[in-house]
């Protein structure tokens, strides 16, 4: 770090030594163009970044928010607590391990499809349906082709006709009303 006295980007530590029962290094510096002193505290950073969002907005990580969204995306399918568990984690070792104080949610969707793709195909197709809003059925067949999908499995070919359909239509009429969808 440069110097807080002059702006020197170089510094010597003369000490080191563990504090806070070693959850912290105290350093002590000099300067070696003004020779000004100061001490310096190191620990480690496990705030999760902040996310930001599409429209800018900043808001913080929700775990919970996370958990239910892959929950849902893995609704009916043989999937255990334990995979949920274990790809949420995961996750959060990808947010903490870049270092950085925000996140784009992107990223953050990126992630959460890279794991329910190896947790389970159906799960993968309705999160990213969800998530990347594809226009039409064309759109999202071109995608599942661009990430090397099994597309000939039947199940994740049903997955992408129900839910690209489902988000086509409440498009179209402009409602979220689930009675009105049935008796179309
Ligand atoms: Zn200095």
């Amino acid at each position: 770090m440069h110097c807080p006295f002059c702006a020197h980007p170089e510094t010597k530590v003369i000490d080191s030594r563990l504090v806070a029962d070693g959850e912290q290094i105290r350093r002590r510096r000099e300067c070696i163009l003004c020779g000004e002193r100061f001490t310096t505290f190191e620990t480690a950073e496990l705030v999760m970044p902040r996310v930001i969002k599409q429209d800018g907005k900043r808001e913080p990580f929700d775990e919970d928010k996370l958990r239910s969204g892959i929950q849902r995306a893995l609704e009916k399918r043989p999937v255990s607590i334990e995979s949920i568990e274990a790809a949420i984690t995961h996750i959060k070792q990808k947010l903490r391990a870049t270092g950085e104080r925000e996140v784009a949610s992107r990223d953050v969707g990126e992630w959460v499809m890279d794991e329910l793709r190896s947790l389970d195909e159906v799960a993968f197709v309705r999160f990213a349906s969800v998530y990347r809003s594809f226009k039409d059925l064309e759109e999202f067949r071109a995608e599942i082709e661009r990430i090397s999908l099994k597309a000939a499995s039947p199940a994740v070919v049903k997955a992408v006709e129900s839910s690209t359909l489902a988000s086509s239509e409440t498009s179209e009429t402009g409602t979220d009303d689930p009675c009105k969808k049935e008796s179309s």
